[in-house]
């Protein structure tokens, strides 16, 4: 007979049966509490039932495999052998914790509950063993109100009622004339469960549950169930994590640090979450449970005190810190209890922590020979760099803001930054304000696990209450959200929309800007200025010796040099934005679209004259006054990028996106060129097209105009030459945008060979050029053997690729592309993240094809895809030679391309960071033109 599968998992002991590389079956935390086990750490006996069991629950209509009851017995007489007590048992009681562990950590999203195995008869006898009275009936209301919120349901659904327990315990302080619980005796407390389980019984119809066994089921299906909720649910699509990955339950022994003042919790990470600095950085608080330090609800002390108050469990606590961080070789978070004195360790897993805080600890562990070069890059996600290039605050204006009396308090700097915005009070109107398109501040009392939709919203969060690891300061930052968290001096009263802080009286709509480097809040719009790398990289302002952030992104950005295949280029029009692009390491242009240009000094009056033209000799003539323009817009470009390749686009959009609509303008255009507004309006009409993206447009318009394209050709080329002529290399590479004829591009590109030629001649110069062509069209990609015997080069143009493959216009897709995503029909908008099943085939075929006619043909990729990491490693897989994006993007497209070569190229033996914050850039390709 086949053995029953393993579901149950043990720790304790020193030994346990599972370990850290288990993650995918015990989730992180029953993992690395394996791990923490097999390492020698003090952790609390406990099992792990599996993420096995959450698939068969769900897949099994709610229901438990057959042996899980029998692996749970054993195990939990396991624990009870190695705590040496007994669940259940009226004179030496075992309790235990029951929380939830996915793969990846989903903080606050699932439920847990502590305490568990309390009732009526085991309470005697935990007052007995702990001599405690007050402490055991505190822990004992704990444990009904979070099973009765939790288990039984009785959390009140929105977020701004009240917990009926609450209510309560706010009844029964009034009643003591007391304020706060702390004040309430251990009577009071006995007094307290009897309510709750009155309350539990008329909500719920039920007892509350005494047997042990039942309070323990019932927890595990609410875990299991919990990984459903709507919270968890949003959580997981805007971090990626696959529904089927479901969640593990850990059981574990509880110990307490609410057994008065030798006794505390708190929570740690191995480094500065923040900042990234190497320091111990945390805060606990003596006599109390781990919720009061997460929840922020009393404002915990920072870990360096722990050092004067209790030195020997701080020298232990800084021990076990060096030691997590040499073994797992990252930064780690700790969750910790002192019982009595004594050290016990609840959890460890790798830190969330900020993007600054990533890319700094991952350069500053290659330095410490933690990990290597490789690691660091696999460690960081390209679009964390995002963060780096964000706005901080203009200074001067800044300090004018605070010397004016406008700071209004200071709070603690919970995730770095800077941000402007309106106040809202709620999740809700910070989501409804941001599909507005308002800037806003969510500013809460603290947030909870259900806010997260609206602080993805807005632009910062800030918060009156809980510390550098609540929940508003943890979300935050992995979120790369501006946060200042624990701003106690906030007095904000949801119900009529106004919070006065320092005298003065906020309103909903009101402007404040929030500094989460400084943790400071200041009262009305302060500006905000670009990060210290563009202050470095593209505005000079900075020098980069002071400039340690971009010290660290740089060292990141010479690694992923180091490592990656694939060529970096941008897609750039105009001098300026090709700078900024070679700042930020570009190494060529792979998209100049030229009709960019028209619209720039004194062009576009040519342009409609060529457009308007009746006769070759009109249009040749409106031409001539173009010519010099766009020469001086290329020699331009060609000098700043300095004989790196710059490939140029032959005029590519329908002809109506350059003529005006609206009368009073056709009447200035006639006045202009002498012609009559009957005859403007007419011309325009005509130009009209019922489907302009598959009308007259790409290499159409150079066919019907080849005096167009060979304008622009001598443009370019004369440019070129001048360039040269000045001492400056130059490399230009024609391109012929949508082509999906060889013949096509026969027509185009004779012209532009003979146009390049004559100009050498009579110029006297010569200088390497390409003439190639965009994939761009379905036919173009799958003849695309006969086109590459004429192309020297390729380039994707992915945009048109997506919409022409798919059939999906890409100006029209916003209405239906969300629906299908929530659908999974495709799983990302396809105009961002690269459809490699469909338009990923047409680009193979067109790579097999292009090649077997000219094996050294150059092939790249100009699509809005080019910036984004999914596509850049599929271009990776493909082999390109390049691929090309907008300037903000090349740094995120070398970290990229640097992964795609280290997670495809070579065997990997670190893992990668999957499952970390992961926010999409939030990129859409650009609208045509
Ligand atoms: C493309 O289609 O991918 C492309 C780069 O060209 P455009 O966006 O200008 O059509
Ligand atoms: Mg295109």
């Amino acid at each position: 007979m086949a053995k029953n599968p393993k579901y149950v998992y043990f720790f304790g002991s020193g030994k346990a049966e599972g370990k850290a590389e288990m993650k995918n079956l015990l989730g992180g935390k029953g993992a690395n509490l394996a791990e923490m086990t097999n390492i020698g750490l003090p952790v609390p006996a406990g099992f792990t039932i599996s993420t096995d069991v959450c698939t068969y629950y769900y897949g099994h209509g709610q229901t438990y495999p057959r042996s899980l009851k029998k692996e749970v017995e054993a195990a939990l007489a396991k624990v009870e052998k190695a705590m040496g007590a007994k669940f259940g048992d009226p004179s030496n009681p075992l309790l235990v914790s029951v929380r939830s562990g996915a793969r990846a950590s989903m903080p606050g999203m699932m439920d847990t509950i502590l305490n568990l195995g309390l009732n009526n008869k085991t309470v005697e006898g935990l007052i007995k063993k702990t001599k405690n009275e007050r402490f055991v009936y505190d822990s004992y209301r704990r444990f009904v109100q979070m099973y009765g919120d939790v288990v039984l349901g009785l959390k009140p659904v929105h977020k701004d009622d009240i917990d009926p327990f609450e209510a309560i315990i706010e009844q029964k302080k009034k009643e003591r004339g007391v304020h706060l619980d702390t004040d309430l005796t251990a009577d009071d407390l006995k007094d307290l469960v009897g309510r709750f389980k009155t309350a539990v019984k008329e909500r719920t119809g039920r007892d509350f549950p005494e047997n042990p066994m039942d309070q323990m089921w019932g927890a595990v299906s609410s875990v299991f169930g919990s990984w459903m909720n709507e919270r968890a649910i949003a959580y997981r699509r805007l971090y990626d994590i696959p529904e089927a990955w479901g969640t593990a339950v850990n059981i574990q022994s509880m110990v307490f640090g609410n057994m008065g003042e030798d006794s505390g919790t708190g929570v740690a990470f191995t480094r500065d979450a923040a900042t990234g600095e190497n320091v111990f950085y945390g805060e606990y608080l003596m006599n109390a449970q781990g919720e009061d330090v997460v929840a922020g609800t009393r404002t915990p002390l920072p870990i360096s005190q722990l050092a004067k108050q209790d030195p020997k469990i701080y020298g232990q606590l800084d021990k076990i810190r060096k030691n997590l961080e040499k073994h797992y070789r990252d930064m780690m978070d700790v969750e910790f209890t002192i019982q009595q004195g004594t050290l016990y360790m609840l959890q460890c897993r790798v830190g969330k922590r900020t993007s600054f805080a990533e890319i700094k600890i991952a350069v500053d562990m290659v330095k410490e020979k933690l990990i290597t070069d490789r690691e660091a890059l696999l460690r960081v996600q390209p679009d964390q760099l995002n963060q780096l290039l964000r706005p901080i605050f203009d200074l001067k204006e800044k300090e004018l803001a605070v010397k004016g009396g406008r700071l209004l308090a200071k709070g603690l700097n919970a995730g770095p930054g800077a941000a402007a915005g309106r106040v809202v009070f709620n999740a809700h109107d910070a989501e409804e304000w941001g599909k507005r398109g308002e800037k806003v501040i969510l500013t809460r009392i603290e947030t909870s696990p259900e806010d997260i939709k609206g602080m993805n919203a807005a632009e910062g969060i800030l918060t009156a209450r809980g510390g550098m690891t609540s929940h508003a300061a943890l979300v935050a930052r992995q979120m790369g959200r501006v946060c200042v968290a624990g701003c106690s001096t906030l007095d904000i009263d949801y119900s009529t929309h106004v919070m006065k802080v320092a005298g003065q009286v906020i309103k909903e709509g009101d402007w404040i800007s929030i500094d989460g480097t400084t943790g400071e809040v200041i009262n009305g719009k302060v500006n905000t200025k670009p990060s210290e790398v563009l202050q470095v990289l593209i505005d000079k302002t900075m020098d980069p010796k002071d400039a340690p952030v971009f010290q660290t992104f740089d060292q990141i950005m010479k690694w992923a040099d180091k490592y990656r295949r694939l060529k970096i280029r941008t897609n750039a029009d105009q001098p300026d934005q090709s700078a900024n692009a070679v700042a930020f390491g570009a190494q060529g242009i792979g998209l100049c679209r030229t009709e960019h240009m028209f619209f720039g000094e004194g062009k576009i009056g040519p342009m409609r004259e060529m457009i308007l033209a009746d006769t070759v000799e009109e249009r040749k003539a409106a031409l001539a006054k173009l010519l010099p323009l766009q020469r001086k817009d290329f020699a331009g470009i060609f000098e700043v990028m300095n004989g790196r390749p710059v490939t140029i686009r032959t005029i590519d959009p329908p002809l109506h996106e350059f003529v005006p609509h609206e009368e009073k303008a056709q009447r200035e255009l006639a006045a202009q060129i002498g012609i009559s507004y009957e005859k403007v309006k007419q011309r325009v009409e005509s130009l009209h097209e019922f489907n302009p993206m598959l009308g007259f447009r790409g290499c159409r318009l150079g066919i019907v105009y080849p005096e167009s394209t060979e304008m622009q050709s001598r443009a370019v080329f004369e440019a070129a030459a001048e360039v040269k002529k000045r001492g400056i290399p130059v490399e230009p590479e024609v391109m012929i945008p949508l082509v999906g004829n060889v013949k096509e591009l026969q027509h185009q590109a004779k012209i532009v060979r003979e146009t390049a030629e004559a100009v050498m001649k009579e110029q006297k110069v010569k200088f390497p050029y390409l003439v190639g062509t965009m994939i761009e069209i379905p036919r173009g990609a799958v003849t695309a053997d006969e086109i590459a015997c004429v192309a020297e080069f390729f380039s994707f143009g992915t945009n048109d690729l997506t919409q022409t493959t798919l059939g999906i216009s890409r100006d029209d897709s916003a209405r239906f592309i969300a629906p299908y995503v929530d659908r999974e029909i495709y799983s990302k908008d396809p105009f961002e993240v690269l459809d490699r099943t469909g338009v990923g085939a047409m680009m193979k075929i067109a790579v097999e094809k292009g090649r077997s006619s000219r094996p050294d043909i150059k092939l790249g990729i100009c699509g809005e895809h080019g910036g984004e990491p999914s596509s850049i490693e599929f271009c990776h897989l493909l082999g390109l030679n390049y691929v090309s994006c907008s300037p903000f993007r090349v740094p995120i497209a070398r970290l990229a391309a640097a992964r795609a070569a280290l997670l495809n190229d070579k065997p990997v033996t670190q893992g990668s960071s999957a499952g970390k914050a992961k926010k999409a850039s939030g990129r859409k390709p650009a609208r045509k033109r």
